[in-house]
């Protein structure tokens, strides 16, 4: 492959920065890999993986010549990064993040965007629940979506914006283009809302433990299973998500009571034509994730043994 940045600037060393280190590497995407993470210790522990070319203490001389600049911290901390980074940002260089929700991002955000720097806000949807530089691997994005979510692009950007694009579609993922609410309403759906009955469903079970000994784990099924790594994903993380995309996951969850409340009453009437008709219909849409390649039909995938 071709190289497509010569100095990428990762600001913060986790999951996705590790991820994307080795993806850029794996394609020899960029000339120098710089990092910065704000602790010693992720600092250091990136250090010995190797990760990166060089591992800055200091967020200013990380992002000095970059031609690209990646945020990658959760999404509550990034305006106050950009806001200490903006003076030191090369003109004519390219701001990015990972962040998991997208108009609060760049609400924030924009206000201390230098002129000069183009920001084109990006949404890889791939992760897992895993934290800190040693759970990167280089294939976390491929064959995955990952968004770009820019606004009122000039014409005179649109080369930039499409090395990000070649940037991302080289890491291994599948590009698209969205209007960064549709992108949260969307995502409010797919992931935030899921992760929020998660959380529930293993605080529920928790309380319960109390009651029943142990035996909600040691008897744990494959439903809850997947629930409990669900609600192992990282609390800051996952904090950030919620306050920042309060509207859209307040709808779905509200959509998700109503269809609660039905299924409840069908199961207090005894409505089993009602139960047998929504449980096919949800398995036609597990279907159709398989067949747009964002599972594989195998009981254990990406879970590992337990
Ligand atoms: P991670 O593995 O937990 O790493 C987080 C990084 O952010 C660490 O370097 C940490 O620094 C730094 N950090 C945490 N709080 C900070 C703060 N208040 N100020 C400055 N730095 C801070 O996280 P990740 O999974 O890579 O997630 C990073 C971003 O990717 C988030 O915005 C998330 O929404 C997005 N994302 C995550 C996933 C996923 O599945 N995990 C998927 C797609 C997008 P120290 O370790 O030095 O404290």
């Amino acid at each position: 492959m071709v190289q497509i940045y010569n100095k990428v600037a990762l600001i913060g060393l986790g999951l996705i920065a590790s991820s994307m280190s080795h993806a850029m590497r794996r394609g020899k995407l960029a000339k120098e890999i710089i990092g910065y993470s704000r602790s010693c210790d992720t600092r250091n522990r990136a250090k010995s993986l190797g990760i990166c070319d060089k591992i800055y203490d200091n967020m200013l001389d990380a992002v000095k010549n970059a031609d690209l600049v990646v945020l990658c911290v959760p999404v509550g901390a990034m305006s106050s990064i950009v806001k200490e980074i903006s003076s030191a940002m090369k003109p004519g260089s390219t701001l990015t993040d990972v962040g998991s929700t997208k108009r609060a991002v760049i609400e924030s955000i924009m206000p201390y965007v230098p002129d000069e720097v183009f920001f084109v806000p990006a949404h890889p949807i791939a992760g897992t629940e895993q934290s800190g530089p040693e759970a990167g691997f280089a294939e976390l994005f491929d064959n995955r979506w990952c968004l770009l979510t820019p606004e009122n692009v000039k014409k005179t950007e649109m080369f930039r914006l499409e090395k990000i694009k070649s940037l991302w579609i080289s890491m291994g993922a599948n590009v698209e283009l969205m209007d960064p609410d549709h992108h949260d309403l969307v995502l409010a759906v797919t992931s935030h809302a899921p992760h929020l009955i998660a959380y529930t469903m293993v605080g529920v079970a928790d309380d319960l433990r109390r009651v029943t000994d142990s035996e909600v784990v040691k008897y744990s099924a494959a439903g809850f299973r997947d629930f409990t790594r669900i609600a192992a994903s990282d609390p800051t993380m996952w904090r950030d998500v919620f306050l920042s995309n309060k509207d859209a996951t307040l709808e779905i969850l509200g959509r998700f009571t109503e269809e609660l409340f039905s299924l409840q009453r069908a199961i207090r009437t005894g409505d089993g034509d009602y139960l047998h008709e929504y449980f096919t219909r949800t398995r036609e849409i597990r279907r159709g994730v398989i067949e747009a390649g964002q599972d594989i039909d195998a009981p254990d995938f990406g879970r590992g043994k337990l």
